[in-house]
């Protein structure tokens, strides 16, 4: 493994100022378990590890009670976030996501932030987080500014991020009253494989608690990046929610879907998959607005 010198910044202005020293030469690393394993591969060989997950002392997941809003660190642990209770309780569909990222040992230490900056497309974290409205906070040179998470991913391993740009928080607006959501990762296992397909499903539903007021469904591994479904989304809008609305979503979701064959599955079937998927986890979330 080729050696580096591992940097420890103390604060975010530090570390993008270091990183603007070393240039190509620098790369961030928080929990290291994607940078790592790249660098003992040898697909990446940085002179500098520039450390980021001691600055932000960032424990939790954390609710403003005034706003309603969900702040979650760049640097939070999957483990911080499955641990969470208002994520637990009212976040269901981040929960159902990060409970299953890899095993115990790897949610201890990978970070939320490292797996959206990644931006592989079977990421766990951006599909729920994609759900629930997300904004990404990022830090650079030039300032901060926000990013609407569905516009932060740009192709497989690309995001939105320019050079030495930090992502530092994840903030999710309020949630409507009667809302329900899940994910699910579906593969041969649940974990520690790459998946042929993550589905996130949230419905809020009007005070007659049968009629869909909001719906938002995304996809990961059925397309180069997250995809919303958009005319699966609108055709729920207004309708009440049950097993034959939930069916036409799923396959209005399959056919907006652009799953290719791959060594994880077919088209055909990791099309069909979409509808059956996105029917069991609208009548999941639609339990968990009705509770
Ligand atoms: C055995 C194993 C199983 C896994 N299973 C899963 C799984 O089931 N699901 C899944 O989605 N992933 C899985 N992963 C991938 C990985 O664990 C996650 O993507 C993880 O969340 C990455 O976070 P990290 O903190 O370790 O990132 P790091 O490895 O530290 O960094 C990843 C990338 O992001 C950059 N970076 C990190 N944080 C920031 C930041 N705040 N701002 C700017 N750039 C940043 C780094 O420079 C690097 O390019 C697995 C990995 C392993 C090794």
């Amino acid at each position: 493994m080729k050696k580096f010198t591992y940097l420890v910044p103390k604060n975010l202005d530090e570390a993008v100022s270091l990183h603007e020293s070393y240039g190509e030469r620098a790369k961030y690393i928080a929990g290291g378990t994607d940078v790592l394993v790249k660098v003992k591969e040898g697909k990446l060989k940085p002179d500098y590890l520039i450390s980021l997950k001691q600055i932000l002392k960032q424990d939790k997941p954390y609710m403003n009670p005034e706003t309603g809003e969900l702040f979650i660190g760049a640097f939070v642990t999957h483990r911080k976030i499955e641990k969470s209770s208002i994520v637990q309780l009212k976040y269901p569909v981040l929960h159902d996501a990060v409970k299953n990222i890899g095993s115990v040992q790897i949610r201890n230490v990978a970070t939320i932030g490292g797996n959206l900056v990644n931006a592989v497309p079977s990421a766990d974290g951006a599909i729920p987080l994609i759900t629930l409205d997300g904004r990404a906070h990022i830090y650079g040179t030039k300032g901060d500014r926000y990013v609407d998470l569905l516009r932060f991913f740009l192709g497989p391993g690309q995001c939105d991020l320019d050079r030495g740009e930090i992502l530092t928080e994840i903030v999710i607006p309020p949630l409507a009253l009667r809302t329900g959501s899940a994910y699910v990762k579906h593969g041969r296992r649940e974990a520690m494989e790459l998946p042929m397909l993550g589905v996130g499903v949230l419905l809020s539903l009007k005070e007659d608690m049968t009629t869909c007021a909001k719906a938002r469904i995304c996809l990961g591994v059925a397309a180069p990046t997250p995809l919303r479904c958009f005319a699966a989304e609108k055709y729920l809008v207004g309708k009440t929610v049950d097993e034959n609305t939930l069916a036409e979503a799923g396959k209005l979701a399959g056919e907006e879907s652009r799953v290719r064959d791959s060594i994880r599955g077919l088209a055909w079937y990791r099309r069909e998959m979409v509808g059956v998927l996105v029917k069991r986890m609208g009548l999941k979330a639609l339990h968990r607005a009705t509770q």
